[in-house]
């Protein structure tokens, strides 16, 4: 176990990308609130780990998209972990690939709630407490957008797509806006990720179906992503602000 580090909070970590950013994050020192909106139990799981390991880590139940839930979260996190030094902007949900003219008005609702609102609200939390002008310690965000803000996920889901084009615009604004109060605010764009968000998509295989197409043939592990962005977290990338850090193996 490392030095001791500052409270990071990993929205969305109870799998997948955000799980494996926790672990990571607990074995270089940083207490972690490990945050769930749906399945507490797999959320203990990665905190019994933790401590297992001895980090620090606590489980939180919050809707990013939830003003009130939000605040609660990050109360929590810095009464039981200490001062919030760092954010991670990785809860995102899509929905079964379709052609755009089939997309029904709630799906579009419920994307940018979730994906966009919720990183909204999430960033503007930890701004109102990390910066440094507000008494704060100031620190990183990391928002977790997506290759397919690039391609826009033609006949899968433009939905999704456009809401991570969103996070690429909100990071370019809030890094030029935070730098000055002490808070870096960067980006990490995965590519094709084994995790079970595939299946959301109605395609669980979806990974090993592109292989193909990926320059490094071969599928990205959430180990890949998390790597990523705890070294725009950490001081090795002191003068990274509103970098968009691509991790797709070269597509
Ligand atoms: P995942 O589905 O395993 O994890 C997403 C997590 O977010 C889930 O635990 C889910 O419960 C949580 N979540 C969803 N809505 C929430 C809400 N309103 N409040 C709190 N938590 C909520 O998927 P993943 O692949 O680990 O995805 C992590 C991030 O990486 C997402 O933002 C996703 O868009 C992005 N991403 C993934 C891939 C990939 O290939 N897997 C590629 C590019 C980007």
């Amino acid at each position: 176990m490392s030095e001791k580090r500052p409270t990071i909070i990993i929205t969305g970590a109870s799998r997948g990308i955000g799980a494996a950013t926790a672990l990571m994050a607990a074995d270089k020192g940083y207490g972690v609130c490990v945050n769930y909106r749906t399945g507490s139990s797999a959320a203990e799981q990665v905190v019994a780990q933790i401590i297992a390991a001895g980090g620090r880590a606590i489980a939180v139940g919050a809707d990013v998209a939830k003003e009130k839930d939000v605040a609660g979260m990050f109360d929590q996190a810095s009464d039981k972990l200490g001062p919030v030094g760092a954010l991670v902007n990785n809860a995102g949900i899509l929905e079964t690939q379709s052609s755009f003219s089939e997309i029904g008005v709630e799906r579009f609702r419920r994307i940018l709630e979730t994906n966009v609102i919720g990183a909204f609200i999430c960033a503007r939390e930890a701004v109102r407490r990390m910066s440094r002008s507000n008494g704060g310690i100031g620190g990183s965000i990391i928002n977790v957008s997506s290759i397919a803000a690039r391609t826009g996920a033609p006949h899968e889901y433009i939905d999704y797509a456009a809401s991570k084009g969103a996070l690429d615009s909100m990071t370019a604004g809030l890094a030029r806006e935070l730098a000055p109060e002490g808070i870096r605010v960067n980006l990490v764009r995965p590519g094709f990720i084994y995790t079970e968000m595939h299946s959301a998509g109605g395609e669980p295989g979806r990974v090993d179906r592109l292989v193909g197409s990926i320059p490094l043939r071969r599928g990205g592990t959430p180990d890949d992503v998390a790597r990523a962005i705890l070294w725009l977290i950490s001081d090795k990338a002191a003068y990274a602000v509103g970098v968009s850090l691509d991790v797709t193996g070269g597509v």
